[in-house]
Order: C-alpha cells, then structure tokens, then sequence
C-alpha cells in the first residue's frame, strides 16, 4: 500500500515509535529510525525490520532538542531516499513533580522533544510535499493533548499544544494533498508508562501488577493497555488513500479515557 513511499518517525528505538515503523515498513514504505538507545540493538532492529519488510531502512541519531541536529536529519533522509512523503512525530518524554518543583530544565526538555521537534520536521518536510503535492504528516499526541492529569504540567501543555500544531498545519496545507493528524492514545505499556508504574509501587509499596491495574483504572473505564501495533496500525490506516480527506483530526486511541 506504501510502496514507494520515504517515511521519518522519530523516537522509534523503542515501543509506539518503533511499532509505527515497523507498520509503515510492513506496509512497503523505506523508513529512517530515529532515538536513541544500545548502538548494537539498533543497528539490529534497523537490519530486521529491513529484512523482514523488504524495505530500505536508514537510522539517524538526531537529538529531537536539537534544532540544528533535526534540520541534518531531515535533509539526509530526503537525499537518501528522493524524497520525504510520510513523518510521524512521536519522540516523547515525561516528567512527573508538582508545578512549584518541576525542574525548569526538564520543562525545556519536554517542550524542546514533545512539542518543538515536531514543528522543526514538519517545516523541514512540508515545502518537499508540496512539490510532490503528496504528504502524510503524524503527530502522536496523548489523552493528554486533550484532558490534564496533575504533576504533567510540561507533558500536557505540550500534548495540547501538538493538537494545535496539528489543526494549524492541517489548514495550510489543505489543498497540496498534504493531510495532518494527531493520535492521541491513553495508556501504552512501554517503558514510558513502566517507569510511572514502578515509581508508583515504590512509593505505595504495592506490586508492579496491583499498580498497573490502579493506573488503568483511574483514568480508563476499559481497564486494558493499547498495545503498540493498535498505534502503528491506525498510522498506516492515515497514510492510506482511504484517509486521503481526513485531516486536521485526534484520533483517541484511550480504552475511553477521554469519554468520561
Ligand atoms: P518510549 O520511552 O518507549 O520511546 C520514546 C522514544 O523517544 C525512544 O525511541 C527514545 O529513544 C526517543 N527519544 C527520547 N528522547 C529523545 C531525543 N531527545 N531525541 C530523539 N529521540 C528521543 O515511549 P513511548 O511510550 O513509546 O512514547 C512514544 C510517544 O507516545 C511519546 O510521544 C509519548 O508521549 C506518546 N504516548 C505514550 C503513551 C503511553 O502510554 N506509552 C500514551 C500516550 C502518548
């Protein structure tokens, strides 16, 4: 279905990332990888998605808080591969303390890799899309770009301010075939979550799986995690020509966390 189409997702070295690739790849796009991580393991996941795929796929290890890192990213992928048709957003971090605490440089970070690198791809991607009057651009957003939960200041700030990125984007570029839209899942279990999940059991003294089930079931009425594929699945279902007129949207992926 992607066939001949050059995809960028950035943070894919590991869990909603690397699924996206993987998704894109099995669905016949090349795809640049982008994060961090073990050089060894990724050098092995670049070489299995590409062999199991059949597809060309490239790594770049950009730092998404670097501007002049992200531009070199951009351009090597798009003289790599001829072009840049497909980009997924979707390097993120957290960081969890009251507003008054929150450390202002983790505040800078977590707006520099949610937010700001995404408006760095999509401004390096766009004029190339235009060109080819073909684009499929990809924010993955949160549950978060929609409600707020305590303790995210920076995270949600930043998720809703991608919603805003997205609907703005989505406007300008409406008529150049170019379609924008945000995901938006509610609880994931990658390492993102994990790491909330054991910092909540060492502070109750609970076990990881009683406070795994207390997570889910603060915030989602369906008390099941998404899982990766789901992302990477409704990824590859918007670059689809049958998503050719959707634009500018949230797609909540939540268990109905935002139902409520
Ligand atoms: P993860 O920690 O498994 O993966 C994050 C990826 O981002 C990794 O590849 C990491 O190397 C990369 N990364 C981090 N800092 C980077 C930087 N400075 N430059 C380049 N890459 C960097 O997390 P995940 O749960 O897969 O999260 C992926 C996205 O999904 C994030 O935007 C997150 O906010 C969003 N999300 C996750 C959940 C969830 O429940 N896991 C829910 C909603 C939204």
């Amino acid at each position: 279905m992607l066939k001949g189409k050059n995809a960028l997702v950035t943070g894919s070295t590991s869990g909603i990332g690397e699924a996206i690739a993987r998704a894109l790849a099995n669905a016949g796009a090349s795809v640049t990888l982008n994060g961090f991580g073990d050089k060894a393991q990724i050098e092995k996941l670049r070489t299995t998605i590409a062999a199991e795929a059949n597809v060309e796929v490239a790594y770049s290890s950009a730092d998404m808080t670097k501007p002049s890192e992200i531009a070199s990213m951009m351009a090597e992928a798009e003289k790599k591969f001829g072009s840049l048709d497909i980009i997924v957003n979707n390097a993120g971090i957290q960081h969890v303390s009251p507003v008054e605490d929150f450390p202002v440089e983790k505040w800078d970070q977590v707006i520099a890799i949610n937010l700001s690198s995404a408006f760095h791809t999509i401004r390096a991607a766009v004029p190339g899309m235009k060109r080819r009057q073909w684009g499929r651009i990809i924010n993955i957003a949160s549950a978060h770009g929609l409600v707020a939960s305590p303790q995210k200041t920076a995270y949600v700030a930043a998720k809703h301010g991608i919603i805003g990125l997205t609907k703005s984007v989505a406007l300008e570029v409406a008529n150049n075939g170019i379609t924008c839209n945000a995901i938006c899942p509610g609880w994931v279990l990658t390492v993102l979550v994990e790491r909330q999940i054991a910092a909540r059991a060492q502070a109750s003294g609970k076990t990881v799986k009683e406070e795994e089930l207390a997570l889910l079931s603060e915030k989602q009425p369906m008390h099941q995690f998404s899982r990766p594929e789901n992302i990477g699945a409704l990824t590859v279902f918007l670059c689809s020509d049958a998503a050719a007129t959707i634009t500018g949207s949230s797609y909540s992926i939540d268990g109905g966390w935002t139902a409520v």
